[in-house]
């Protein structure tokens, strides 16, 4: 998801705004029908067709919030549901300033307008407190809590629909050996680039879970066992031809293990997490850099 690119910085500032917003969205909302029952003029940039953008949330929206929160579903929805919500009042303040009757009709639409803008506000608000606080906060992958809850539900989904669901255990090697070399800060940025890497390669209903250190747990719903392979591996080719740039004069090179296998519908899901362990195991005894599928002989 788009949302999986924006830094927890952006996330904080946006949700700030958008409690901002609402705020003075009420603000706005109460200035408007006091202007409406009190037969006042009203704000004069509220009668203009622009009036969407000149509001101070629609300045934030249209000119100030991050350029890769624009293409979320979410955000896009409340856009139109502000703009919707101006050309509402727009009707309202001319048939006032007309001295006409304003119709129910123009003033439930409004009335409704404002409601969904809210839901709108509320709803992505919601959304990127919980991308916030459900991820983790060095790599961007979901925390561990995520992890049985997630693969339970696919495999709820796995006994309905008849998709399979595979799940990969990563581990990066040597590891240690980053961190002793170049120091701990740098192996933060080894390990926030290659999560990066996973995120941005893989598909967007794919999850990535920090399991502990350096070893994360990859869902990946609607896969078979061919797909799933040529993925991982995609990923691990992809993932060794990095190069790494933690500003010294050589950018570093990583490489990473992965065991794979099937998430079982007939068993508990700690069983297949168990399973892509065991795989990913027999992968590091086989030199490291490499895919293993898991089998009943591991
Ligand atoms: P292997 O190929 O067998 O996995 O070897 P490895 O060196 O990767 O594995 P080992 O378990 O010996 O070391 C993992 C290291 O990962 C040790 C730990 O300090 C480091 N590590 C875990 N979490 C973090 C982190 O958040 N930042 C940094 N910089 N290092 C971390
Ligand atoms: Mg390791
Ligand atoms: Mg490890």
């Amino acid at each position: 998801m788009a949302l999986d690119d924006v830094t927890r910085d952006e996330l904080q500032g946006i949700i700030a705004q958008l409690k901002e917003s609402l705020y003075n969205h009420q603000q706005w909302h109460s200035a408007l029908i006091r202007a409406l029952i009190c037969k006042l003029p009203g704000d004069k940039h509220d009668i203009g067709i622009n009036a969407h953008t000149e509001c101070r949330f629609g300045q934030w929206y249209y000119s100030k919030a991050p350029e890769k929160i624009s293409t979320h579903p979410g955000y896009i929805a409340l856009g139109d549901e502000h703009q919707r919500l101006h050309h509402m009042a727009r009707l309202l303040l001319i048939a006032a300033n007309a001295n006409s009757v304003i119709s129910t009709l123009d003033y439930d639409n409004f009335a409704n307008a404002l409601e969904r803008m809210r839901l709108e506000i509320f709803a992505l608000e919601r959304e990127l407190e919980n991308t916030l606080f459900n991820h983790d906060s060095l790599t961007g992958a979901i925390t561990r809590f995520g992890i049985l809850p997630t693969l339970r539900e696919q495999q709820e989904l796995v006994k309905r629909h008849a998709q399979l669901c595979y799940i990969a255990m990563m581990d990066l090697d040597n590891f240690k050996a980053i961190n002793d070399l170049h120091g701990h800060a740098a192996g933060d940025i080894v390990l926030t680039q290659s999560v990066r890497y996973l995120i941005k390669h893989l598909r967007p209903y794919d999850k990535v879970f920090r399991y502990g250190g350096e070893e994360f747990l990859l869902c990946l719903p609607y896969t078979e066992l061919m797909s799933g392979h040529d993925r991982v591996m995609k990923l691990n080719e992809g993932l060794a031809s990095l190069e790494i740039d933690v500003g010294e004069k050589e950018p570093i090179h990583i490489t990473a293990s992965f065991g794979l296998t099937l998430l079982d519908p007939e068993l508990p899901v700690e069983t297949s997490i168990d399973r892509a362990d065991k795989a990913l195991y027999a992968a590091k005894a086989a030199g490291r850099n490499c895919l293993k599928i898991w089998d009943s002989s591991m």
